[in-house]
């Protein structure tokens, strides 16, 4: 009745979370994969921000 939670014996190494931006609207998104085409528009190419630098 009691269905317990499994919790994983040390973590999964994940890739670390990235901020990326949809070449065509500007849409961003953050992932931790690739992503896939933008929801928004369809576009496939995404600019992923810069760690250090600042464009604004
Ligand atoms: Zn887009």
């Amino acid at each position: 009745m009691s269905a317990v939670a499994p919790k994983t014996p040390g973590k999964t190494l994940l890739p670390p979370l990235r901020e990326m931006w949809c070449e065509g609207c500007v849409y961003g998104v953050v992932i931790r994969w690739e992503p896939p085409a933008c929801p928004m528009c369809r576009e496939t190419s995404w600019r992923e921000r810069p760690r250090s630098a600042r464009y604004n």
